[in-house]
This record gives structure tokens, sequence and C-alpha cells, in this order.
């Protein structure tokens, strides 16, 4: 039977319910973390947890446990599933409170850890290559909503993705409102031109992911140039290379866009070895 943690244990899933009167029901106020757990091991736990308690700095909700105890409750709950390679879904909501918007009458914040397995990508996406759509769903403005807040609104992304299904597509382009690439609607982007790999700084508004630190990390460490820079959809048109990156994704090859095949339209060398190093990476951790 699947635990959840919620209200500070360890409860059966049917008991595992929060108030309709929650804001992060109501409101959509609250933040989330996705993360994988190898061979039993939470991935990247603490790039985790901080970013989870920076997204809830940035909207001002105060998580009522310390990142240790945080800590502790995700790697008690991994260990009361039994969960050996599998995904974690962390979420904390604003808490019950009234009809109307204010923060303040809210009391409680819930903090919610399901652990289960994960959906992943078939395999021959990652021996093919996805196909990608440019949206045309903006990413959020980073000074309505910075994406770097990974919170409970999902709702833009959520336009593109069904953009994305309506063309057939598993992942979109989504771009900012300069016209800039950002990201995909759960995954970051890369390119790779004449050996150099760049991506999307933060600025251009997309989600920090932890995934992609880690890639550029891996990559500059095996001697590769990783820039991070404004792109445009032309350097994606004219790219040798494509590859996205996130928690479930880890990293997989996209070889065309908008029905144009990026490079020759087959999972280049580098992707390839920046995959193989990702799963050494996970395999050592
Ligand atoms: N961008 C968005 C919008 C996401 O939701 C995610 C997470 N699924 C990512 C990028 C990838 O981030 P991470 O590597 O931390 O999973």
């Amino acid at each position: 039977m699947t635990k959840v943690y919620i209200c500070g244990k360890l409860v059966d899933k049917a008991q595992a319910v929060v108030s309709v009167f929650d804001h992060g029901l109501l409101y959509g106020d609250g933040v989330f973390e996705g993360i994988r757990v190898y061979s039993g091991k939470v991935f990247l736990i603490d790039e985790h947890v901080e970013r989870l308690y920076e997204s809830a700095e940035a909207i001002r909700l105060e998580i009522p446990m310390t990142r240790a105890a945080m800590a502790q409750a995700l790697n008690e709950t991994v260990a009361a599933n039994g969960i050996h390679d599998g995904y974690i879904r962390l979420v904390v909501t604003r808490g019950a409170g009234t009809l109307g918007l204010d923060p303040k009458k809210t009391s409680d914040p819930q903090v919610i850890i399901i652990a289960d397995s994960i959906a992943l990508y078939p395999s021959e996406m990652y021996q093919q290559g996805l196909k990608l759509i440019t949206a045309s769903t903006l990413r959020n403005h980073p000074q309505a909503l910075s994406p770097r807040i990974k919170s409970l609104n999902y709702l833009n992304n959520i336009l593109a993705k069904i953009e994305g299904a309506d063309a057939g597509c598993v992942e979109a382009v989504m771009m900012n409102h300069l016209g800039h690439v950002a990201e995909c609607t759960g995954d970051n982007i890369f390119l790779v031109k004449n050996g150099v790999i760049s991506t999307p700084g933060t600025d251009a508004g997309i989600l920090e992911g932890i995934t992609r630190n880690c890639v550029i990390k891996l990559a500059r460490e095996a001697g590769y140039e990783v820039r991070e820079k404004t792109l445009i959809r032309h350097d994606i048109y004219v790219a040798d290379e494509c590859f996205l990156t996130g928690t479930a994704a880890e990293v997989i090859p996209a070889t065309s866009l908008d029905g144009r095949l990026i490079g020759d339209g087959k999972p280049g060398p580098v992707t390839k070895d920046l995959l193989e190093r990702f799963h050494k990476f996970v395999r050592n951790q």
C-alpha cells in the first residue's frame, strides 16, 4: 500500500487528503519539486530541497520545517514505499484559508511527499529523437511570475503541451516575451553547433533545471565549451544537434522542429556522449 507523507506523518494513500479550502487548490498557491530516486537514493537531494525553499521564499511562503527535516522526510517516504528506482513529487501548499486571495488568512501550509514509479518517454525516442513544435503560448513573463519559481501554476506550460500534443509531439518549445527561445514545457533545451554547446541563460525566463545544471557541469568537466546565451528559433533550425534535459527525461535528443530536421535528423554524438556521462554520474552518486 502506497504511503504518502502529509501533516508530518506517513499515511495510507486513501487518507492523504487536503482541504478544499487549501489555496494550493483554489489559486495554485504553492510550490513543488519532481525528484528521481536511483538505486534507492534520492538524486541531488540538496539541490532539489534548495530550489524548493527558494521557490517558496519567492512567493513568501514559509515552509514549516527545516531543510534537514525535509531531506529526512524525503528519505523516509522513499524507504517506506520500498522505491528503488522511481520518482518523488514534493508539494508545499499555502494551506487552508478563506475564499479570498489573502495568504494571511490561511494557516497550516501542507507539505506532501508522494513516492511512486516513474513514467518515462518511450525508449524509441532516445534512439530516434523526439519531434518538437514551436508553441504559440509564451513562457510566463519573468516580471509577472518568474519561471524560476516552480509554482503550482503551470497553465501556460500546459497550454503549450496541448499545442504539442495536437501536433503529435510530446514536447514543445516555448519562446519568451522577447521572442527568444526559453525552454520546453517540462524540460530545458540545449543546442550543439560546431562542437559548442549552448543553452538559454536563466535571464531568458526559464526554470533553472537541476538536470540542466548537472549536464552543464558534466559537459564542462568533459572539456566541452558550454555557453549560456540568447537563442532564437533560427539557432535551432541550423543547429547540428538539439537535446532536452529534465528529471524524467534525463538527456533526450530532439531531431526536428516544426517539421524541419535538426542537423541530419538523427541523435548526434555530443547528445549521446552526454547521456552516457549522465548515466555514469547517476550510477556513481
Ligand atoms: N523546465 C520546466 C518548465 C520544468 O517543469 C522542468 C521540470 N520538469 C524542467 C525545465 C527541468 O528541470 P529539472 O531538470 O530540475 O527536472
